[in-house]
C-alpha cells in the first residue's frame, strides 16, 4: 500500500529515522497545494506555457489556490474556458482527506485527516472568547517519545509535505466558511460563525503544535508557514504564528532568521535528571544548551516574548524548588519570557498523574511573583482527545488493540501445546 521507506534527516539536524518518500499520484498530475508562485510557475514553463504565459498564469492561479480557496480550475473565471481543462489535465488542487470530525462540548473542534497515501494524522481548532487558533500537524506520529506525550508512542513517522501542512490551514478555512466571498459556491457556511476580528474571520492564530517535531521538518514547515504568512496567499501576520520545538538547537536559529515565528519551547524540567527523563532530547541538547540558544532567538524581545512551556507532572517536576530554580534560569539567561502551565492530558498507560490544581496554582503564583507571567492553560477538548499531548490516531489505537488481540491469539496454540 504506502510506499515509505527509511531514510536519515541529512546534514547537520540530526540523524532521525523518518518515513519520507512519497507516493506518486497515480493519475500523474501535481498536486499544486503547497507550492510557492515560482514552482507553479516552472511546472507551467516545463508543460509547454511560453514564459509570459507561465507567469500570468502562475500569478493567477496561485490566487485562486491561497487566497480565494476553489478547489476546481472551473472556478478561475479569469482564466481563459480553454485553458482549464489543460489545467487539470496536468495539475490538482489536493486537500488532505478527512476520516473524521469531532466537535467537544466546549466548542474545539478536531479533525482526523489522512494523506493520499494513507497516513492518518490529527488537526484541531480551539475557539477562544477573542480568537481562534488553529493547532497544526507538521509530521505523522513523532520519533521523540517525550514520557508524558501520546503521540510519542506511535510507531510510525513521516515528515508531512508542505502542501499536508498548509493544507491544514486551508481545509480549516473550509469548513470554518472563511475564504473570501466569491469562492464559497457549494461550500456550506456554518450558522454558529460568530465574528471574532474585523474581517469577519474565526481562524486567527497558528500553532505548530500537533503532532510531530517541526523543526526535524524544517524545510516543510518553512515552506508551508511562507504560504501562509504570503500577503498575496493565506495572509497571516508572522505575529499570529507559534512554532512550539522540544529544544532542537541547530535549527533553532534558522526557524528565528528563515521562517520568523514567535517561539515556544518545550522545556518541562529545570534539572538535567528530570529533562533526560522526560524529554529525552535533554541527553543530546540540555537546558543550558538550550536556554542558550533561546537567548540568541531572532526577533524575540520583551514584546515578542519567548513561551516556555512546562507540563505539571505530579510529584515530579512541580515543586517550589523547581518554580525557584525555574526562575531563576529564565532570569540568568535575560530571558523575555513567558511561561505557560500546562496541566497533564492523561492518556491510558500513561506514566504519570497530573499535579494537584492547588500545587499547580502555587507553582503559578512562584513563578508570578517573580515578575514572569505563567497562567495556567485551559485544558480544552478533552473528551474528544483533542488536548495537548494527546494527539493519536484512532486507527493507531485501533491497530495497537488489533496487534495486542493477534499477540494473544498467536500465543493460544502455545498454551495448549
Ligand atoms: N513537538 C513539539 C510540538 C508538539 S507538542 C513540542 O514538543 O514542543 C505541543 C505541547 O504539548 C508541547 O509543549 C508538549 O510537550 C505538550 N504535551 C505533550 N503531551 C502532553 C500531555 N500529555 N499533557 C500536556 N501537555 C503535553
Ligand atoms: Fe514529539 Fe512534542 Fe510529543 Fe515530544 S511532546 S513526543 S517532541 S510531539
Amino acid at each position: 500500500m504506502t510506499q515509505t521507506t527509511l531514510m536519515s534527516i541529512p546534514g547537520q539536524i540530526d540523524p532521525v529515522p523518518v518515513a519520507r518518500d512519497i507516493t506518486p499520484r497515480e493519475d500523474g498530475r501535481v498536486d499544486l497545494i503547497g507550492l510557492p508562485k515560482d514552482r507553479i510557475r516552472e511546472l507551467f514553463d516545463e508543460a509547454g506555457l511560453d514564459a509570459k504565459q507561465a507567469k500570468l498564469r502562475a500569478k493567477q492561479v496561485f490566487h485562486w489556490l491561497y487566497h480565494r480557496g476553489v478547489t476546481d480550475f472551473e472556478a478561475m473565471t479569469d482564466i481563459a474556458k480553454t485553458m482549464r481543462p489543460w489545467l487539470a489535465e496536468r495539475f490538482f488542487i489536493g486537500r488532505p482527506d478527512v476520516v473524521e470530525a469531532q466537535h467537544s462540548t466546549d466548542g474545539t473542534r478536531k479533525w482526523l485527516l489522512r494523506t493520499s497515501d494513507g497516513h492518518e494524522f490529527e488537526m484541531v481548532f480551539i475557539p477562544d472568547a477573542d480568537r481562534g487558533t488553529l493547532c497544526v500537524s507538521s509530521q505523522v506520529g513523532c520519533t521523540l517519545n517525550c514520557r508524558f506525550c501520546h503521540t510519542g508512542t506511535m510507531r510510525l513517522v513521516r515528515n508531512l509535505t508542505p502542501g499536508e501542512i498548509v493544507g491544514q490551514v486551508m481545509l480549516a478555512r473550509d469548513a470554518l466558511g472563511e475564504w473570501p466571498k466569491g469562492s464559497m459556491a457549494g461550500l456550506e457556511v456554518e450558522e454558529d460563525s460568530a465574528q471574532y476580528t474585523s474581517d469577519g474571520r474565526l481562524l486567527t492564530n497558528i500553532v505548530m503544535m500537533g503532532m510531530g517535531e517541526p523543526l526535524y521538518n524544517f524545510d516543510n514547515v518553512k515552506g508551508a508557514l511562507k504560504l501562509v504568512m504570503d500577503g498575496e496567499g493565506l495572509a497571516l501576520s508572522k505575529r499570529r504564528i507559534t512554532l512550539s520545538t522540544s529544544g532542537v538547537v541547530p535549527a533553532m536559529e534558522r526557524c528565528g532568521e528563515e521562517i520568523g515565528v514567535n517561539l515556544a519551547v518545550s522545556l518541562h524540567a529545570v534539572t538535567k535528571e528530570i529533562r533526560d527523563e522526560i524529554v529525552p532530547l535533554n541527553k543530546k541538547y540540555g537546558i543550558d544548551e538550550l536556554l542558550e540558544a533561546c537567548a540568541a532567538y531572532p526577533g524575540a524581545s520583551n514584546a515578542r516574548r519567548i513561551t516556555f512551556e512546562y507540563v505539571m507532572l505530579k510529584d515530579k517536576n512541580d515543586t517550589d524548588e523547581h518554580a525557584h530554580e525555574l526562575v531563576r534560569l529564565l532570569k540568568h539567561y535575560k530571558l523575555p519570557a513567558k511561561v505557560n502551565l500546562i496541566p497533564f492530558n492523561p492518556w491510558p498507560g500513561a506514566p504519570y498523574e497530573c499535579s494537584t490544581p492547588e500545587r499547580v496554582k502555587r507553582f503559578s503564583e512562584i513563578v508570578f511573583e517573580h515578575g514572569i507571567s505563567a497562567p495556567v492553560r485551559t485544558p480544552r477538548g478533552r473528551d474528544i482527545d483533542a488536548a495537548c499531548g494527546q494527539l493519536k490516531t484512532a486507527a493507531e489505537k485501533k491497530s495497537r488493540a488489533q496487534r495486542d488481540r493477534e499477540a494473544a491469539e498467536a500465543l493460544e496454540p502455545a498454551a495448549t501445546a
